[in-house]
């Protein structure tokens, strides 16, 4: 017995000595330090230009027959206008309706082509809230420091600062090396489906093959990342997967004053709670197990003791992660029930009653598995499952080793600063780059705009805003990367 108890005391400090050793080399591998930034771009005129660039209303109706088409052709006239040496040098075309599609001709035509993304399109301004804003929506007003309007977050600041760059690159006569894409689609808010996916569609029906695509989707984040006091740039190497599914239960109706033991209400009822009974499982891997190396290497001494033993620890946190519906979102797929139908008539019992159930799948699981899952959770044949619209699987893993990811990762560092620390990262929304993987191995989802907690409540919602310094940089950001691409 004391033999047992004297083997158990050892077995504890041997795991504790790995614990602490470990901990103990886990250190950040920061890039090294890179040649300060020599960047020749108009920042003066920069901001006036996305000013004026938000007041036009560009917004995405999710009824797209609604849409205001001619407020795009206004932003088309203004980027005409604004940036005409851009205009000049670089082939330009109109795809699905108000997507557009410009084209750099590379000086080598045996190297892969660049692909850099942004949308036009904006999401309305929710009824009712309009006098909330301190500056009208769509007035265009630079004040106090910073740059008001709907899209000044998402996704304007990436059209007006890569046309900017753009405009300030061909000015000084730069050449690139590898002909460079600009795709500005017109609909992202509303899937993509006739902008990016045709223009996807386009450059795959012309053979492109591209070494790397920058959209929207990551960002610089500060204050965001839990136990990390650096801010953190982070980039989207992967994105979830859409699928929303229909439950419908049929049953004879009737009259409310004599009904049967279950009613189709009640036995749908059944099916929801079932599937929130039986959550699809966690996986603490792939991209959340990259995000959580880069993120613990980046903690205190403390939290460095968990994430640099994910061995013994990684139940613990997965735990705790499933304990938060932000951290939950990136360690598994998602079940949210959003709309539900019964009766018409609160004495009449439902001849029908559905439910829609939407799901984010992580890139561990895939349409089909999610599917199999439904009908398993709720194993009732009473319950027609059926998926609805056009799902969508998570996408692949770009990698973070290619040569793309570290100039992306080096030009982040050069244009934010040194404290600045880059993490690769899974984007649980979803973005127009999903439809971009067949053209790239290296797609990756990184916006240069600076977010508190606070800017990601006026993203989609009120006072959308982004300060004229990070404007700028944001510019400098972009005309550094196209001018680095070079180096590729
Ligand atoms: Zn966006």
């Amino acid at each position: 017995m004391k033999k047992l108890f004297l083997a158990f005391i050892v077995l504890i400090v041997v795991v504790a000595a790995i614990v602490v050793v470990r901990a103990l080399m886990f250190t950040a591998e920061r890039p090294q330090s890179v040649p300060s930034l020599d960047v020749k771009v108009n920042t003066d005129s920069s901001a006036p230009h996305l000013a004026t660039a938000l007041s036009i209303p560009t917004v995405s109706n999710q009824d797209a027959a609604k849409t205001d088409t001619a407020a795009f052709r206004r932003l088309h006239a203004f980027l005409a206008e604004t940036y005409p040496t851009m205009h000049t040098n670089l082939q330009h075309e109109v795809v699905g309706g108000y997507s557009l599609l410009f084209r750099w001709q590379g000086g080598d035509t045996t190297l892969k082509p660049a692909l850099l993304m942004a949308h036009q399109d904006v999401v309305p301004v929710v009824p009712g809230t309009e006098q909330e804003w301190t500056h009208p929506p769509f007035g265009g007003k630079i004040d106090s420091g910073y740059i008001w309007g709907r899209g000044a977050l998402d996704d304007k600041a990436g059209v007006i600062g890569i046309c900017e760059a753009v405009e300030a690159l061909t000015k000084t006569g730069f050449q690139p090396k590898r002909t460079i894409y600009l795709s500005f689609g017109h609909d992202e808010e509303i899937s993509g489906v006739s902008g990016a996916v045709n223009i996807a569609a386009l450059l795959k029906q012309r053979g492109v093959q591209c070494e790397y695509v920058l959209d929207e989707g990551g960002i610089v984040a500060h204050g965001i990342v839990p136990n990390v006091s650096a801010p953190v740039a982070l980039i989207g190497i992967s994105e979830k997967g859409y699928l929303s599914v229909e439950l419908r239960v049929i049953s004879a109706g009737g009259h409310s004053s004599m009904p049967p033991p279950n009613t189709a209400v009640g036995i749908l009822s059944h099916a929801i709670a079932a599937l929130e009974d039986h959550q699809m499982p966690a996986h603490v891997d792939g991209v959340t197990e990259t995000f959580l190396d880069r993120m613990g290497r980046e903690t205190s001494f403390g939290y460095k003791l968990v994430f640099a033993n994910m061995w013994l620890f990684a139940p613990l946190v997965e735990r705790l992660m499933a304990a938060n519906p932000t951290s939950n979102a990136s360690i598994r797929t998602t079940t949210a029930p959003t709309m539900l139908a019964g009766s018409p008539k609160e004495n009449v019992l439902p001849i029908m009653a559905t439910a829609v159930v939407n799901f984010r799948i992580s890139p561990s699981d895939n349409v089909a598995a999610v599917l199999e899952h439904v009908k398993n959770a709720i194993n009732d044949p009473r319950v027609k499952i059926r998926a609805l619209g056009s799902p969508s699987e998570p996408s692949p893993i770009s990698d973070v080793q290619s040569t793309s990811y570290k100039l992306l990762e080096r030009t982040i560092t050069q244009v934010f600063g040194g404290d600045h620390v880059v993490m690769p990262y899974l984007v649980v929304g979803a973005t127009d780059a999903r439809y971009f993987t067949g053209l790239s191995a290296n797609v990756y989802r990184f916006l240069p705009n600076i977010m508190t907690s606070e800017d990601l409540q006026r993203v989609h919602g009120t006072n959308e805003r982004i300060s004229v310094t990070n404007f700028q940089q944001a510019v400098k950001f972009y005309y550094q990367i196209i001018r680095v691409t070079n180096e590729l």
